[in-house]
């Protein structure tokens, strides 16, 4: 007891102004502007339960970002407490390579199971850009050791706006312009098309009179170059960083088919999408599409643990059997990780115990309900779903369909007064961006949505609409 005490003493759980001041001191963080950063007071989240997060001052909030995307079940679950805590009793990490370890040969089992038919083998990693990286790497090497090689199948196509990660590979497939145009001189080269994205039509039509036009130049592009591309990359159904932009029914559908048709890969990160976000376990399931490699990360371990995985088909995998030579040579320190695997096996455990899928098709009819009184709002121009994703697209003029100035922080300047009123919200520019863990009950989901108007009421007012 004495020695408790003193040990206390020596090492006293510093106030919440000591952390706020090392924080400012010590930590960079990401997607930041540290200038900014340091003249505020930082949100420091000391714990959690259910969807609600509370700061070091008591405050409470809800988590209505799912602490970005990933969380699905809530926080402290019992079941996933449970599992990484049995799992920690026993070992909380071996690796993958020389070696095999029971948590991540059970989940590989059952993540087959799961996955849109016809994928059978599971390689992990960490997180989402290593799992697209993953999927980049297997795609250009399957190609070349085909018989005979196609060593000129090596580019991608992807969408504009697409975001896939940070990494060098994952960014030379993206279109967030904003966050990898510097680094363009190491990218590499990647053919962008037009993103599907309705309410700003590339092509000036409506669905469904347009019969999904923005598909031609897809078939164009594979028409004419199918010889040096290895794979298209897509996030299917939504693209979510780009501002939850929806695609329109067949579109997934349509670009598979014309993968097959022209033998290109069909690369599906499924990082944001995965895991019941969009009301099916994965997006891909909404057009019974199986793509050729399959991404998965964030939700993976119910919001949990860094892991991530990139599921294949045989056909993949039999590509890389043979001389040493032919050996995938990709891999993490941590690569399926123990208590990561666990966490995964427990999530999953979850959604059956749960009926997640069950839950979460209800939710997504409620909250479609719930929000659609916003779309009246002057500031309003759009509102887009998919599941439990919601993006709100703030307008100037909603006729026209004019932006705000990103210099003007709209969707900011709403998520700061969410914030005050008790939700955390991450905007993406001009988006606001909703994303409930899929545990959210009726109460919460009206709680938070109220919140939501409240903010935005407040800014149609401050700038007298
Ligand atoms: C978040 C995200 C990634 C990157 O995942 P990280 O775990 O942050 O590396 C990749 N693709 C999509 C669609 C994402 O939403």
């Amino acid at each position: 007891m004495k020695q408790l005490k003193k040990k206390q003493e020596n090492n006293p759980s510093p106030s919440p102004s000591t952390l706020s001041k090392w924080d400012r001191q010590y930590v960079w963080h990401p997607f930041t502007q540290m200038k900014e950063w340091e003249e505020e007071d930082p949100l420091i989240i000391e714990r959690g339960d259910g969807i609600y997060l509370y700061d070091v001052h008591g405050n409470t909030y809800l988590d209505g970002s799912s602490s970005i995307w990933v969380n699905l079940h809530g926080h402290r679950h019992r079941t996933l407490d449970a599992a990484i805590q049995e799992q920690l009793g026993k070992i909380a990490h071996s690796t993958l390579l020389g070696a095999a370890s029971p948590p991540s040969i059970l989940l590989a089992k059952k993540l087959v199971k799961i996955a849109p038919k016809g994928l059978t083998r599971v390689f992990y990693s960490d997180d989402g850009a290593t799992a697209v990286e993953v999927a980049l790497k297997m795609a250009i090497q399957y190609w070349q050791q085909q018989s005979p090689p196609q060593k000129k199948k090596n580019t991608f196509v992807h969408l504009d706006a697409a975001y896939h990660g940070d990494t060098m590979g994952s960014m030379s497939v993206g279109g967030t312009a904003r966050f990898h145009e510097r680094f363009r001189s190491l990218l590499f080269p990647a053919i962008a098309l037009d993103a599907p994205y309705c309410y700003r039509c590339p092509l000036d039509l409506r669905f469904p009179s347009c019969r999904t036009a923005c598909l031609e130049p897809l078939e164009d592009v594979l028409r004419k170059r199918h010889e040096q591309i290895a794979g298209v990359v897509i996030e299917p159904m939504v693209q979510a960083v780009a501002g939850i932009i929806t695609q329109p029914p067949g579109y997934l559908s349509r670009v598979r088919a014309l993968c097959t048709k022209y033998n290109v890969l069909l690369i599906a990160d499924e990082v944001a999408t995965g895991f019941g976000r969009t009301g099916m376990m994965f997006a891909c399931n909404h057009e019974r599409v199986t793509p050729d490699l399959l991404c998965v990360a964030k939700g993976l371990t119910g919001g949990y643990l860094p892991l991530a995985a990139t599921l294949t088909t045989e056909r993949m995998y039999e590509a890389f059997l043979g001389e040493p030579g032919k050996t995938f040579f990709h891999g993490h320190s941590y690569t399926g990780n123990a208590l990561g695997c666990a966490a995964a096996l427990a999530n999953l455990e979850i959604f059956k115990k749960e009926k997640t899928l069950v839950h979460v098709r209800k939710q997504s009819r409620l909250l479609q309900a719930l929000l659609k009184p916003l779309a009246a709002l002057p500031i309003v121009g759009d509102v887009r779903q998919c599941g439990m994703m919601a993006g709100i697209e703030l307008v100037k003029d909603k006729k026209t369909r004019e932006p705000f100035p990103l210099s003007e922080h709209m969707g900011y300047r709403i998520a700061t007064k969410c914030r005050h009123l008790g939700l955390l919200i991450r905007p993406i520019g001009n988006i606001i961006v909703l994303v409930p863990p899929l545990s959210a009950t009726e109460r919460e989901l009206r709680k938070m949505v109220h919140i939501l108007t409240k903010a935005c009421r407040t800014a149609c007012r401050t700038i007298s609409l």
